[in-house]
């Protein structure tokens, strides 16, 4: 059951809910298997005839207690932890796709993203087409084939901070019979719900604003329960025809709304196995209890330094959605009016030379290949994340060569502000 709390209290309360005498905190089910006093029981797991524990790879209660949460969030109907935000990207898209089918992505995304099905999806027999995320609902039209399963794209993304028209999206995949699966991880569930509008299935790379710490890697799949994959049958055999290596389950006359979810799980997560370890999903829930808290700090601090920026000589050009001068404002204020997130791109007068020099002259931001976490860093996607993309890729995925990504931590603004005059100058 979902709980009907606002968000905040959802962030501190839900997920797990001890019974009399249980442990106040969630503890870690540090077990990769589970006891039972008959065989006949344990067999009945293995069918799916029961839901209940037997194997670390395929359920673990810390995971499970910590997908609900997340679940509850989004207000999704099932969800289930991978060990990266890379292998939940893998699994959504994997879950309804194979071999002679086609993806549609936008072009702004996560570099891992654009590389795991450019180049590896590719390799499995899976084309993708990439579109421009601002295009009209006619071009967007134009990317769609036969063979066509889902579309692709992500809130807010990254590092581009592009602002995604999610119900031209959800419009456009729905018009064509397909689902469309968000990446909602620089937005979070506090300042964006994709459902909302939508979407159909939501991922997560945990490892940023979820954990909030750089403690532990990790992903999520959220699935909203509303795409109708009976009606749409043929597209999708996987999940309305019998699996072969379950017996002959059908998923969704067996597990209705969870039936994407439960694929996911007994199918993906038994065969290629990306779980989290249940330390490190304890970490994630830890972290999870003061989201609310950190992403409107974030995002506060965020709109203050944008704005340094945007009146600083030095600068030449700064993307925050949050700022009036954005492309993507208008789109922001709709699907985010609290707030976007913490991360800016910007560039310097001096091109890419010049914005390398200040990066290495940064005492309080560190450089890491990291964003979203408590403490203020700084990356370079050319020369790091995006480094194997050619420079008409960059441009085309919305990085430009000299582009900065700044990820403004909670500390106190002034000092984040501080230390990139100092640098500057
Ligand atoms: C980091 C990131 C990913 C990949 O997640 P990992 O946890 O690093 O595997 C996917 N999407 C977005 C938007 C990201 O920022």
């Amino acid at each position: 059951m979902r709980d009907n709390f606002k968000r905040e209290t959802m962030c501190v309360q839900s997920g797990w809910k001890p019974k009399n005498g249980e442990p106040r905190v969630l503890p870690i089910y540090q077990s990769t298997t589970y006891k039972y006093e008959s065989s006949d029981e344990m067999g009945k797991l293995f069918d799916l005839e029961k839901s209940g524990y037997f194997y670390t790879r395929l359920q673990n209660p810390t995971n499970d207690v910590v997908a609900q949460k997340i679940c509850d969030l989004e207000g999704g109907v099932a969800a289930m932890l991978t060990s990266s935000g890379q292998a939940a990207t893998f699994y959504s898209i994997f879950n309804i796709c194979e071999a002679g089918d086609h993806v549609i992505c936008s072009a702004a995304t996560y570099g891992g993203t654009f590389n795991l099905i450019s180049v590896t999806m590719k390799k499995l027999g899976i084309e993708s087409t990439f579109v421009d995320p601002d295009a009209s609902e006619e071009e967007l039209n134009k990317a769609f084939k036969e063979n066509t399963k889902v579309v692709f794209a992500e809130t807010i993304s990254n590092p581009s901070l592009v602002v995604l028209d999610i119900e031209k999206f959800a419009k456009v995949a729905h018009s064509h019979n397909v689902p469309l699966i968000v990446d909602n991880t620089f937005a979070t569930p506090i300042n964006c719900r994709p459902f909302e509008w939508g979407a159909d299935i939501i991922t997560h790379s945990t490892t940023k604003y979820m954990d909030g710490h750089a403690t532990s890697v990790g992903g999520c799949i959220v699935d909203s329960g509303n795409f109708d994959w009976d009606k749409y049958g043929d597209k999708f055999k996987g999940l309305t025809t019998p699996d072969e290596s379950y017996h002959g389950i059908t998923y969704t006359k067996k597990f209705g709304k969870a039936a994407y979810i439960t694929k996911a799980t007994a199918q993906l997560m038994r065969d290629l196995g990306s779980i989290p370890s249940p330390h490190n999903s304890f970490l994630l829930n830890l972290g999870l209890e003061t989201l609310h808290l950190r992403v409107e700090r974030h995002c506060e601090n965020a709109q203050k330094v944008a704005e340094f920026l945007e009146n600083n000589d030095n600068v030449a050009w700064i993307d925050y959605p949050g700022l009036k001068s954005s492309k993507y404002y208008e789109l922001a204020q709709k699907y985010m009016p609290n707030g976007t997130c913490g991360v800016i791109s910007f560039g310097l007068k001096g091109g890419r030379d010049a914005s390398v020099k200040m990066m290495d002259k940064l005492k309080l931001a560190a450089i890491v290949t990291h964003v979203a976490d408590a403490r203020t860093s700084v990356l370079h996607p050319a020369s790091h994340t995006h480094r194997q993309m050619t420079d008409e890729q960059l441009i085309e995925a919305g990085v430009a060569p000299d582009l900065i990504r700044l990820s403004v931590g909670i500390e106190n603004v002034d000092d984040i502000i501080s230390d990139l005059k100092q640098a500057m100058e």
